[in-house]
């Protein structure tokens, strides 16, 4: 089914380079010039409670052009996030991460069905097929906090308490939680919050995109 996927996507979606549009050897994103302009890994540790943090790795900055493969879900166009789950799958190959699941942020249902997908979960499946683990949808998005991006950092964090849910206890297992984007980190301090709730012994993040300020 995958080959199926990805010789159709290779004709509806040839191979040109995001960046430069420069015409690439293969199905890839980016060409190697690109690839090498692109700002460097980097990690962030937060605060979650008082005593459990989460470590934040992003691939990369939220800009061009990687931001076009972002910016793309807004219209339900799945390409990009294809193409999105690529980079972040030969970045996992090279920076082991250590986890028992793999833990997509969960959209609310109703956006689900709007999009047609969620594109953390297609980024997870990408993850988790380098890592040998299990994509688990055990947290779940119990409130529809469809206009966070208008929020104050307040606002957000108010709109965020009890958004998530997760319905089996985890004690004693590592997560890894997959995004595409990371802004304030206001979703993710209030998804980790809950997987701490039920027992995690460690939540890191890992996002293809960070804002910087
Ligand atoms: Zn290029």
């Amino acid at each position: 089914m995958n080959k199926i996927l990805s010789s159709f996507t290779k004709i509806i979606s040839p191979p040109y380079c995001i960046g430069c549009e420069c015409l690439l050897p293969d199905y890839t994103v980016l060409c190697t010039a690109c690839l090498d302009r692109l700002p460097a890994i980097f990690s962030q540790t937060i605060s979650v409670t008082v005593s459990k943090t989460l470590t934040v790795h992003a691939l990369t900055a939220y800009q061009k052009p990687i931001e076009k493969l972002i910016l793309a879900k807004l219209n339900s166009n799945r390409i990009p996030i294809d193409q999105m789950s690529f980079l972040l799958s030969e970045h996992v190959k090279k920076h082991s991460l250590d986890g028992d699941y793999i833990v997509p942020i969960p959209l609310h249902w109703q956006r689900t069905i709007w999009r047609g997908f969620n594109q953390a979960e297609i980024l997870a499946q990408a993850v988790a097929r380098v890592l040998h683990k299990p994509v688990c949808k055990f947290l779940k998005r119990t409130k529809n906090t469809v206009f966070q991006s208008k929020l104050s950092a307040t606002e957000r964090k108010q709109n965020l308490e009890n958004a998530f849910k997760c319905v089996i206890s985890l004690k004693d297992k590592k997560i890894i939680l997959i995004d595409d984007l990371y802004t304030t980190g206001a979703t993710a301090v209030a998804a980790a919050r809950e997987l701490y709730k039920q027992g995690a012994a460690s939540v890191e993040l890992l996002v293809a995109c960070k804002v910087i300020d």
